[in-house]
């Protein structure tokens, strides 16, 4: 039996998979808000203690993280933990602990979704045995990749989300500038993520805000994106196309960076709430403005992950590859 877990910066998913084929089957899944934990140990210790197997069953466990991981410790970016694989592998007296960087683990999710799990925004032509590129705007922004390698995808950790901002017209130098002045810098979470949409509010609102008055409540961003498709107010409505439009850009620019001819999935959990957005037109345009490769990133499919539970799965693939030794 496999444990996996993907831990976010707001919600943590555990489940419990039987290991089957490639994609294992979840036998349990719960969903836990992470910040009401002290450790991971305690999330995971309550999920073994009420869930519906013995826990000598249990053998292998692969977390996602939401952060670098190195050396087999993860210190997560928006939440105070430090997660050691070594620790939690002798607290729970498991055969082997993997953590993943959340992003990475998504990745191998990649690798066995079904049609229905995807939304497909550009159709492209697939290359078998080109590259995949991910892009998840959720809490943050999480990017990883996926090279062929050997007749296998190698999914391969990132920590894009904190590259630079590549601002590319007159409101996006605004954007930049009014970034760098509240920030210090900015770096492309800052633009693409819950608190991204925030920031594109502020700028975006020369009047107040006809539809959002609070913006501190945890739901402030998907209330922007929710009365920016119902178009209650003028200054959402445009923050909602600023944050579709550098979407797309950055996707374009990941196509770029990874050469992801097999195609690029956005996933996270912004994605499918805004999916009308995402199909007006304004993504694929930004994706495809890459003269003088052009031509080049309009054959390239493009696709929404719709299973909110793609990390989770991706941590039981390699949970269950690790005793396989296929990956
Ligand atoms: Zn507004």
């Amino acid at each position: 039996m496999l444990l996996a877990g993907d831990i976010g910066g707001t919600k943590t998913l555990l489940g419990l998979f039987e290991a089957t084929t490639a994609r294992p089957r979840a036998i349990s899944v719960h969903s836990f808000t992470t910040l009401d934990y002290p450790a991971l140990s305690a999330i995971v210790n309550e999920f073994i203690r009420t869930g519906p197997v013995e826990h000598a069953a249990i053998d292998r466990a692969c977390f996602g993280v939401a952060g670098p991981v190195i050396s087999g410790t993860a210190t997560l970016t928006n939440v105070p933990w430090k997660v050691e694989a070594g620790a939690l592998a002798d607290e729970f007296r498991l055969q082997r602990v993997d953590l993943l960087n959340d992003l990475q683990a998504m990745a191998y999710g990649v690798t066995v979704l079904t049609e229905s799990e995807v939304h497909i925004l550009q159709q492209g032509k697939a290359v078998p045995d080109g590259n995949i590129g991910l892009i998840a705007a959720g809490t943050g922004l999480g990017v990883a990749m996926l090279h062929w390698v050997d007749g296998q995808f190698i999914p391969a950790a990132s920590e894009g989300g904190h590259a630079d901002f590549a601002a590319r017209n007159e409101r996006e130098i605004e954007l930049l500038r009014w970034l760098v002045a509240n920030n210090g810098r900015a770096d492309v979470e800052n633009v693409l993520s819950g608190r991204g949409i925030l920031n594109l509010h502020h700028v975006a609102h020369a009047e107040p805000c006809l539809a959002v008055t609070d913006l501190d409540h945890p739901d402030a961003a998907a209330a922007i994106t929710a009365a920016a498709l119902e178009r209650r107010c003028r200054g959402c409505v445009e923050t909602l196309d600023m944050f579709v439009d550098a979407y797309g850009a950055e996707a374009g620019n990941l196509a770029l960076r990874t050469v992801a001819t097999a195609g690029v999935y956005v996933g996270g959990g912004i994605a499918p709430k805004i999916l009308p957005a995402l199909e007006g037109g304004t993504f694929l345009d930004a994706f495809r403005s890459k003269e003088p490769l052009a031509d080049f990133v309009a054959t390239i499919p493009v696709a929404v992950i719709l299973n909110p539970e793609a990390g989770l799965v991706g941590a039981s693939v390699h949970a269950n590859a690790a005793r396989r030794r296929t990956f």
